[in-house]
């Protein structure tokens, strides 16, 4: 028998398709990816997401919702969607335990993924002082100099985080203004153990084993500086993790999925949720508002589909 519902993700919009999904009573399998929860599993204090006044770490938000969905009777599997085939129904979908499943509906749920600066140095360094998580890997620089890359929230929420264990912590942004909310901005510039490296990118990571300094350009003049820093915290964005789907879902130039405002994608019964498709917003609440979109939107695809193979076996 083919899955009602199989959700390919479990970050905020995959892990709220499910309650909902759960919750209309059509058990839907969830496919997590590498690791439960994606991105917000990443972030050490999350303040706006509604509910929680005092504010709730990543990973309790991300149990939580978990616990509900399983409570109502989603199927919460460990595994990563390797191949889709959604040119033929009931959709097929195989995972990396060699698994293969069918299913009447998809909810793309895959989120995005850090972007990555693409500097040499970069890649043979990560994991030895590059990183793009501050929630796993501050706690290796202490009393360390750490940098930050990027001016967005994420830079300095992750980056007043750091300040907790490093000895300084330096911004370094492209321009001489931050893109940040104005609350993250202001307890940046009042924490002293933060500071700011003005219209800089980074064009190499040097070190020895681990990372020791950054070759910086000054993007006004072109002049070269090099700045000592054992860690490297890098938040210049994401790319939508929608490699699976290309060519068989449309998505514009930079890889987000294409949705109608019911999310459904240009194949019926396939609904992409969150980070996937919003290039807007990304924000855990809206992605969470677009998992209950999409749940609401398969049921309702579920529903037809089933009257019509109950109207064609009446007429044959
Ligand atoms: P973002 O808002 O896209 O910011 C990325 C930053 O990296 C920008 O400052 C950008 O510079 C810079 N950048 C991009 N490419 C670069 C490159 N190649 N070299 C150097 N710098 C580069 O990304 P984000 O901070 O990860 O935030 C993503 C979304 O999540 C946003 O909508 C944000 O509001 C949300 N978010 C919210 C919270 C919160 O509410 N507390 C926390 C984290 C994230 P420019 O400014 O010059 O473009």
């Amino acid at each position: 028998m083919p899955e009602n519902v199989i959700i390919i993700g479990s970050g905020c919009a995959g892990l709220t398709a499910a309650i909902y999904a759960a919750r209309a009573n059509l058990a839907p399998l969830v496919i997590t990816g590498q690791e439960i929860g994606g991105q917000i599993a990443l972030t050490n204090e999350v303040e706006n997401y509604p509910g929680f006044p005092d504010g709730i770490t990543g990973p309790e938000l991300v149990a939580l919702m978990q616990k509900q969905a399983e409570k109502f009777g989603a199927r919460i599997e460990i595994d990563f969607v390797t191949d889709v085939n959604l040119k033929t129904h009931p959709f097929q979908v195989k995972t990396s335990n060699g698994v293969s499943h069918e299913a009447i509906s998809v909810i793309v749920a895959t989120g995005a993924s850090p972007r990555q600066l693409e500097v040499p140095g970069e890649k043979e360094l990560m994991g030895r002082g590059v990183s793009y998580c501050a929630t796993c890997d501050g706690f290796f620089f202490r009393g360390k100099a750490i940098a930050v890359v990027g001016g967005g929230d994420s830079a300095l929420q992750e980056g007043l985080f750091l300040t907790r264990f490093g000895s300084k912590v330096s911004v370094i942004h492209r321009r001489d203004s931050l893109r940040a909310q104005p609350i993250l901005q202001d307890r940046a510039r009042e924490n002293p153990k933060m500071d700011f490296v003005w219209n800089s990118v980074v064009k190499e990571i040097k070190g020895d084993g681990t990372v020791k300094t950054l070759v910086l350009e000054n993007t006004r003049d072109g002049a070269l500086s090099e700045m000592p820093a054992q860690g490297v915290f890098v938040y210049v964005g994401h790319t939508p993790n929608t490699e699976l789907f290309k060519g068989q879902l449309e998505m514009n130039a930079e890889g987000f999925i294409r949705v109608d405002e019911y999310l459904r994608t240009n194949i019926p019964g396939v609904f992409a949720a969150g980070e996937a498709h919003d290039h807007h917003f990304k924000q855990a609440v809206v992605a969470a508002g677009y998992g209950c979109m999409a749940a609401m939107e398969a049921e309702k695809f579920l529903a037809e589909w089933e009257h019509a193979q109950k109207a064609e076996g009446s007429n044959q």
